[in-house]
């Protein structure tokens, strides 16, 4: 850490907290809970806000927190974490590693872990809730710290904002948040304008004749039909898309017939997009429907596909401005060395940005690294980071807690501050 750690205001009582934020982290990550289900979690972060004199109101959005910390004059700045955990089986072998299940939307018991790091951004805001409310010498506003929930299913965002967020808090000059990736601990990340795709998920239903695997004539092989389709989507990346322009077409789902000799009578399709501007998203989405409808009457099929969304998740997009003054905190306060510019954005995609659009208030969110360096400038030196370091979403991620805490804790504070300054 920085050597001006133990004279700042406010971070330079993070030592004397850190054991307890450890031991919080540790519980959570034990705890995990699946998408709008985080009772306990959101119960343990609200209990955490009280303690530390913030008015926090529960169940915004089924599971949302909102906590409110009133400093005298100056601008509301909003913090956010998000809660949920994701239907994977944990494979760190730490001790304190989930064994959580829970049961589906489906009605499934699947296992839970916190595999994309949302345990490290509760503690991380718990941290700078409990550091600010301690030293309000040092800074005067308000301060608003919201634990969402269901960022992993594109849902707490907008359950939020649709349970009266905007109308039932002060609009915030600033929203600030985080997410913990696999660069290096102890290192930040940013990038101005874009910095996460958009993304969105589709099930496409196709449907055939069925018939006995003998008798193809009799048939309209929706295998065929889907088979086809999914070689053409391909084609919209490479196609259609101007080469200066990205995007991702990812077929995950492709399922159809029950046994070998029969000719099912419809086949399914998942997939997913990601793009990084609203013109793209627009043309691969047209270029999806357009493709997909093509190959159903190539078939001759006998109805037309069903193009039915999963989930949406809007882009991302770091408000330049403020986002120039986050990156300058950050460079004052890490060291030009821990801060880092990216040059492009992340293909990963996020609900966070719902907040400032939709409250039309800047917004900035930026990456902290959670991979034990060591082992990253192993993987890094024989040119194996995408092979040996595991990724969000991985039953093997999991950020080593020191520094990434104190490194999140720090991030959120310096941030805030930024704003929050007296
Ligand atoms: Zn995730
Ligand atoms: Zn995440």
């Amino acid at each position: 850490m920085a050597a001006s750690d133990r004279s700042d205001p406010v971070l330079g009582s993070l030592d004397g907290i850190v054991s307890d934020l450890e031991g919080f982290y540790k519980d959570i990550h034990a705890h995990p809970e699946l998408s709008m289900q985080e009772e306990r979690t959101s119960a343990k972060a609200a209990e955490r806000l009280e303690a530390a004199g913030f008015e926090v109101t529960r169940g915004v959005g089924k599971t949302g927190v909102v906590g409110l910390l009133q400093n005298g004059e100056g601008p509301t700045v909003m913090l956010r974490a998000d809660m949920d955990a994701l239907p994977v089986k944990e494979d760190t072998g730490l001790p304190y590693a989930s064994e959580a299940t829970a049961t589906d939307r489906e009605g499934n018991e699947v296992p839970v872990m916190h595999a994309c790091g949302h345990d490290m951004h509760t503690a991380c805001l718990a941290g700078v809730a409990a550091l600010l409310a301690r030293a309000t010498d040092a800074w005067s506003g308000t301060l608003m710290a919201v634990f969402q929930p269901a960022e992993e299913t594109a849902e707490g965002a907008q359950a939020m904002i649709d349970d009266g967020l905007f109308d039932r808090f002060p609009k915030p000059e600033v929203v600030l948040g985080q997410h913990v990736m696999p660069p290096p601990a102890g290192t930040i990340s940013y990038r101005a304008g874009t910095t996460q795709a958009a993304s969105d998920s589709l099930q496409i239903r196709m449907f055939g004749r069925g018939a006995h695997g003998s008798m193809p004539e009799s048939s309209i092989d929706p295998v065929i039909m889907a088979a086809a389709t999914v070689m053409r989507l391909q084609t919209i990346v490479s196609r259609e898309i101007r080469a200066t322009e990205a995007a991702v077409v990812t077929v995950g789902v492709l399922q159809a017939g029950t046994k070998e000799n029969v000719i099912p009578d419809e086949a399914i399709i998942k997939m997913n997009v990601r793009t990084f501007d609203e013109e793209v998203r627009k043309k691969v989405l047209g270029a999806i429907e357009r493709i997909v409808n093509a190959e159903a009457d190539a078939s001759d099929a006998p109805r037309r596909p069903e193009i039915t969304p999963i989930d949406r998740y809007p882009l991302t997009v770091n408000d330049p401005d403020a986002t120039g003054r986050v990156a300058e905190a950050f460079s004052s306060y890490f060291g030009h060395d821990r801060v880092e510019g990216l040059s492009a954005p992340v293909s990963a995609s996020e609900d966070f940005g719902s907040f400032g659009t939709e409250w039309h208030t800047p917004s900035v969110f930026w990456y902290i690294g959670g991979t034990d360096p060591v082992a990253y400038d192993r993987a890094k030196q024989a040119g194996r980071v995408s092979q040996d370091i595991p990724t969000n979403h991985s039953p093997n991620f999991a950020p080593v807690i020191h520094p990434t805490l104190e490194t999140g804790v720090g991030a959120m504070v310096v941030a805030a501050r930024a704003w929050l300054s007296s």
